[in-house]
């Protein structure tokens, strides 16, 4: 080990539901993965390549904590989402091959300063500011793939103060578990705890203090936290 001058930051990690903890290594994160919000973000679904963005994995935010509002925004959006935990990495992963590299599974809120992002994507600069910021990632617990299996389908559904906000279904999602895997594996070479949040369905909206944040992703988990 080297003789670090400081002392080295934690490594970040999940708790696993039944005990452990999985370590994170990166946080990515698929853009527009569903038509009908990337519709309501003014896209066209049917003709974009997959594309992503990262969160710090020290933005993560476990154990049903309480997220503060964070700086520099007016404009606090939820997005619910289904998170890939990888336990094996590699590049140029074939989609036939890419669940064998999936550990396990969580439900988690991509928050976005949506006024930053849309600052940013108007004058074409990048989003970091918009989606990486403190605790911009509220995550359940783990659950290893080897106990619910790989999840293509089922309810994935947020409530804010008891009621519904997004409800979808995972199997609407335009690229799939291993398409996003072997996708992303072309682009950069993943490692075991690397995180991927696989995008969110539409209906995302502001969020303010005091709001507590439900989500569920069925057959996965949940995940909960309240903005202060
Ligand atoms: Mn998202």
């Amino acid at each position: 080990m080297p003789d670090f001058v400081i002392p080295p930051p934690a490594i970040a990690s999940v708790p696993v539901a039944g005990g452990g903890a999985f370590p994170v290594r990166r946080v990515f994160c698929v853009g527009r993965n569903y038509a009908e919000h990337a519709r309501e973000m003014g896209s066209d679904p049917d003709r974009e390549p997959p594309f992503f963005f990262m969160k710090p994995a020290d933005a993560l935010l476990t154990g049903d904590a309480d997220m503060p509002y964070p700086p520099q925004s007016n404009s606090l959006h939820h997005e619910m989402e289904l998170v890939v935990a990888l336990g094996e990495g590699g590049a140029d992963i074939q989609e036939a091959d890419a669940l064998r590299h999936v550990w396990g599974y969580a439900a988690g809120l991509d928050m976005t300063r949506r006024d930053l992002q849309n600052q940013a994507k108007k004058e074409g600069k990048p989003w970091d500011m918009g989606k990486g910021f403190d605790a911009s990632a509220p995550i359940g617990l783990m659950v290893p793939a080897s106990r619910i299996g790989h999840p293509a389908r089922g309810l994935i559904e947020l409530k804010v103060n008891g009621k519904v906000v997004q409800t979808s279904d995972l199997s609407k999602m335009i690229w799939n578990i291993p398409e996003t895997i072997a996708y992303l594996s072309r682009l950069v070479k993943l490692a075991p705890g690397d995180l991927i949040f696989t995008g969110t369905p539409e209906g995302v909206a502001a969020v303010q203090r005091g709001d507590v944040l439900d989500g569920v992703v069925e057959g996965v988990g949940t995940v909960r936290t309240r903005i202060v």
